[in-house]
């Protein structure tokens, strides 16, 4: 027997539709790249995003055409997110950080129809253009004042497209499952892979994102996200800020800029900032040095890369709780978030902290698992280590355009996350290494993220990397690549020595090298496979002896 509730189907353009009629004076605030900060209402983003809807329209859109983006975090990027869900067609957020042949590569895959831009990517673009040739149409994000000089063809100009338009547009009533934002994941090898986000699932992980032991967005927050709209939606803040009715703060091209971070913070009452662990090094540095304080946040989200405990630190000691989490572009992206669970409070601060450290627990939507090399379920000990799988209604089922010719996913519909992780008896699971980044040291694995968490709170090391080297006792052992802050002197042996009793002995590196920068790929994460072709031709100092008890 059915139940008799309304099908209604869950689509992205009713998220702005409902903060249009229940929030309509919560704020948009946004750095811009031609300067100064713009500010309106989700009210005048909605009627802006009419008028984008009928632009779209008019340029021919049809259901399913995909619209590339190569834009920062800003109201117009915004509107972009929303008119293209609401007319069928796709975004298509593209990282600028990409290499000009992994930017052609993604717009050809993607056959992309249109680009819009911002005017400080148009001289990129104009060397792309003539590989581009589903482009028809390249739209720069600015008003007539601001629009460039340009041999683009068929440069349009974003406000005249608005200008014309009506407010009103009559959204289509969309199948849930239709396709609307699509985002490729610069894997270390091989071409990139689309992940192509639906209405339904894009909807379903902003109602899970804003539960309390998740994200917890609210009418009483402001929502700083400082992960790029062009990767993996901002971790779908820019959905779930005015799905909540909180504020929304877009940094725009200032992502790094610790200066500005910290005065839209104070002076915007950022209350919640989401980012990756590099870019709050780069405030947390800059607020060290320069003083003040960020009193309005309570709390920041971290994830993207393990945050580091002594970043954990700093944030605490300006008032600030890090809330870990875990996810993947093919995971839209969120995947498992810390928050303590209450049998933790009466624990002492030390091992309250050290939960606080692990990755996250899961919540519902998301269910995980661990599996040994034959496909075996591992138990949640906190201490077997297994390649983490995970299946939920918005983990990728497939990529764009592979038609299952990627073997991430099993028969039973688990997904392969190529990552290792540990589960712990409290469901906290803790992401260990990349399959492909572990190290094996006499068969057993050793923890890169644990080496260099602890390498990172050693005095004057600015950045940390563990990598596997080749040896010819035990397969593999720890190298640690270390980049220095500037005017620093680090003894290599007190560094190891450093170790003694943070981890098992044969755990500790062997040998420490100096780096002047630490490669990084597109979307800011270490590159292992560059520092491991760096250090190709690496040969352990001599008298180097492993510590395997
Ligand atoms: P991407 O698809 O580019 O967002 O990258 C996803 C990958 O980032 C994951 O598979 C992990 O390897 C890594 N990652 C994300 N969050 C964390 C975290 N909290 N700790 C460690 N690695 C993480």
């Amino acid at each position: 027997m059915k139940g008799l509730m309304m099908e209604r189907q869950l689509l992205v353009i009713d998220i702005l539709k409902h903060a249009n009629r229940n929030f309509p004076n919560v704020e948009i605030v946004s750095e811009t790249v031609e300067g100064g900060r713009h500010r309106y209402t989700y009210s005048d983003a909605y009627r802006r995003t009419a008028k984008l809807s009928n632009a779209l329209q008019r340029l021919g859109a049809k259901t399913g055409d995909r619209v590339g983006t190569l834009a920062w975090n800003g109201y117009r990027h915004f509107e972009l997110y929303y008119a293209t869900a609401g007319t069928g067609t796709v975004i298509h957020t593209i990282n600028p950080r990409l290499f000009p042949e992994q930017l052609i590569y993604v717009i050809n895959h993607a056959e992309d129809r249109w680009l819009f831009l911002e005017t400080s990517f148009v001289e990129a673009a104009e060397k792309l253009a003539p590989h581009l040739p589903t482009i028809e149409g390249f739209v720069i994000l600015c008003d007539r004042e601001h629009m460039p000089e340009t041999s683009l063809p068929n440069a349009m100009c974003y406000e005249d497209l608005l200008a014309i338009e009506e407010e009103e547009y009559s959204w289509a009533e969309l199948d849930e499952k239709t396709a609307c934002g699509l985002c490729y994941t610069s894997g270390t090898t091989g071409n990139p892979k689309g992940v192509l986000y639906s209405n339904r699932g894009v909807v379903l992980h902003t109602m899970a994102s804003g539960a309390p032991d998740a994200i917890h967005y609210s009418l009483q927050d402001v929502v700083m996200p400082v992960v790029p709209m062009f990767h993996v939606n901002a971790w779908g803040s820019p959905h779930a800020s005015p799905m909540f009715g909180a504020k929304l703060v877009l940094p725009g091209p200032k992502m790094l800029d610790g200066k500005t971070l910290q005065a839209l913070i104070n002076e915007e009452g950022v209350t919640i900032s989401l980012g990756v662990p590099t870019i709050w090094t780069a405030l947390m540095n800059y607020v060290k040095e320069n003083g003040g304080d960020l009193k309005p946040m309570n709390r920041s989200i971290i994830g993207g890369s393990a945050c580091p405990p002594a970043l954990m630190k700093s944030f605490r000691d300006y008032g600030v709780r890090v809330r870990h989490a875990w996810g993947m572009s093919e995971t839209t992206p969120l995947g498992v978030l810390n928050t303590p669970k209450p049998e933790f409070a009466s624990w002492p601060l030390e091992e309250q902290q050290r939960m606080d450290e692990k990755t996250g627990h899961g919540f519902f939507g998301i269910e995980m698992k661990i599996v040994d090399g034959d496909d075996t379920e591992l138990p949640w000990d906190g201490v077997q280590f297994g390649a983490l799988k995970v299946r939920g209604p918005w983990v990728c089922n497939d990529y764009f355009k592979l038609d299952g010719a990627s073997d991430a996913h099993d028969a039973d519909g688990w997904f392969s996350t190529g990552d290792v992780a540990t589960i712990d008896e409290y469901g906290f699971m803790q992401i260990t290494d990349r399959t492909k980044d572990v190290i094996k040291s006499g068969g057993e694995w050793i923890s890169s993220i644990e080496l260099e968490n602890i390498a990172v709170s050693y005095p004057g090391v600015a950045e940390a990397a563990s990598i596997a080297m080749e040896h010819t006792k035990w397969g593999e052992r720890p190298l640690l690549v270390v980049r220095k802050s500037e005017g620093v002197a680090i003894d290599k042996r007190a560094l190891i020595d450093f170790y003694q009793g943070k981890v098992a002995n044969w755990w500790i590196p062997d040998a420490v090298e100096f780096i002047e920068e630490v490669p990084h790929t597109a979307t800011g994460k270490v590159s292992k496979l560059k520092l491991r072709e760096h250090f190709s031709n690496y040969e352990w100092p001599a008298g180097t002896d492993p510590k395997r008890e």
